[in-house]
């Protein structure tokens, strides 16, 4: 443990309440403040506020003021701060900044985030590496600092707070499941797009593990037939599933777990048709809407959801990508998306779903939704463009 200093600690509490557009970055961004401040004891951090070693940029102008400072290498214009706060905002505006440009794609995890802007924020090569080291170390003063602000836990956790919260797992397929284990995820979910030699083949299935419990083969199943009706297809497998993968394959990415775990290939990458769905921002949100509900469907009261994108991630074989899309992509690229959006729905749900509703939908937009009876009966009539509810009761 290295010594922090006070004026640190009051920053990482700032932080902690702040509201940042990526908060999972947090520890991350924090970890790096540490090295670049000494722990907060650099004179640019105590006489300006400037934890970040940031370069003076006109784009900066209005948060920060311009001084002069001499670093290990040379005299250079700095970003002056007045406050935790304005340092907070002028390090994600520096962050905006063109040098930068592609940044929003290497949000996923802290670790890619870091190994992305690292690179230009530094020219050490170990730089990345050096600030993953104190990833620990800053969750821990991030959330040690919440608890001092009030002396105690906090009685009411944050009052307009999601039920579920997702992850991202990386790493080797039985590393992810042995981690989502380590934090007693409730649910996970691996997403690939699945690929064959016919252009043709265009069915939804859904891989479970050979020891899967039923719960995971209910909910793979609903969630096999939910896609089929969404895009006008038909289910594969036996009745959606392939129970231990098909021919073994993709057992492996979900037996380690320990809660309900299922492998979705809801689209064809190499059917034309489909590959534009999957490219298609409207597709994405589709396919993410029809994962949530699954989630929220057999999951209500929320917790903890692991997500894991196939393909991505793998130190084994860290350029893997899964398949081709017809018409250009790589099914991971997209499975990530769909994910991301999946996650940011999630994670705005507030509350569990309690009754039976009935939902009208277009495009992205809610137009109507009503709570039904459970024991109600539905009818469509195409003809005279009806719904009708019957109540038998
Ligand atoms: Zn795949």
């Amino acid at each position: 443990m290295s010594t922090i200093s006070s004026q640190f600690k009051k920053l990482a509490k700032h932080y902690s309440n702040a509201e940042i557009k990526y908060k999972h970055l947090k520890p991350v961004t924090l970890a790096q403040w540490m090295l670049e401040s000494g722990f907060g004891t650099s004179k640019l951090a105590t006489e300006n506020f400037n934890f970040g070693g940031l370069k003076w940029r006109q784009e900066l102008e209005g948060i920060a003021e311009k001084v002069q400072y001499e670093a290990h290498d040379g005299i250079d214009d700095y970003c002056k701060f007045d406050s935790f706060d304005n340092f907070i905002k002028g390090y994600w505006k520096f962050i905006e900044r063109p040098p930068y440009a592609g940044w929003e794609n290497h949000v996923t995890t802290d670790v890619e985030y870091i190994k992305y802007i690292g690179k230009i924020y530094s020219t050490s090569s170990l730089y990345a590496d050096k600030v993953i080291d104190l990833i620990p170390e800053a969750e821990q003063l991030l959330t040690n600092t919440d608890k001092e602000a009030t002396g105690r836990l906090s009685q009411q956790p944050n009052p307009v707070s999601g039920i579920y919260k997702v992850r991202f797992y990386t790493g080797d397929y039985r590393d992810r499941q042995m981690d989502a284990n380590k934090d007693k995820a409730i649910a996970y979910v691996e997403h690939h797009f699945n690929s064959f030699e016919s252009s043709l083949a265009s069915y939804s299935v859904v891989t479970t593990g050979a020891n899967a419990s039923s719960t995971s083969l209910n909910w793979g199943r609903w969630y096999a037939h939910a896609i089929a009706q969404e895009f006008g297809t038909t289910v594969g497998g036996s009745g959606g599933l392939f129970v231990g993968g098909a021919q073994g394959k993709g057992d492996g990415n979900l037996r380690y777990t320990n809660m309900p775990a299922i492998l979705l290939e809801p689209l064809f990458a190499s059917n034309p048709q489909q590959a534009d769905i999957i490219r298609s921002e409207s597709g994405q949100t589709r396919l993410a809407r029809v994962l949530v509900e699954s989630i929220q469907r057999f999951f209500p009261d929320g917790g903890l959801i692991a997500f894991s994108v196939g393909h991505k991630y793998k130190k084994s074989k860290p350029r893997d990508m899964g398949a081709a899309l017809a018409g250009g992509g790589m099914e991971a690229t997209y499975s990530e998306k769909v994910l991301l959006i999946a996650k940011t729905i999630l994670e705005n749900i507030e509350t569990p779903q309690t009754s039976r509703q009935i939902r009208v939908i277009k495009g992205n937009k809610e137009l109507l939704n009503l709570v039904i009876d459970e024991d109600d009966e539905l009818t469509w009539d195409p003809v005279r463009g009806l719904l009708q509810v019957i109540d038998h009761s």
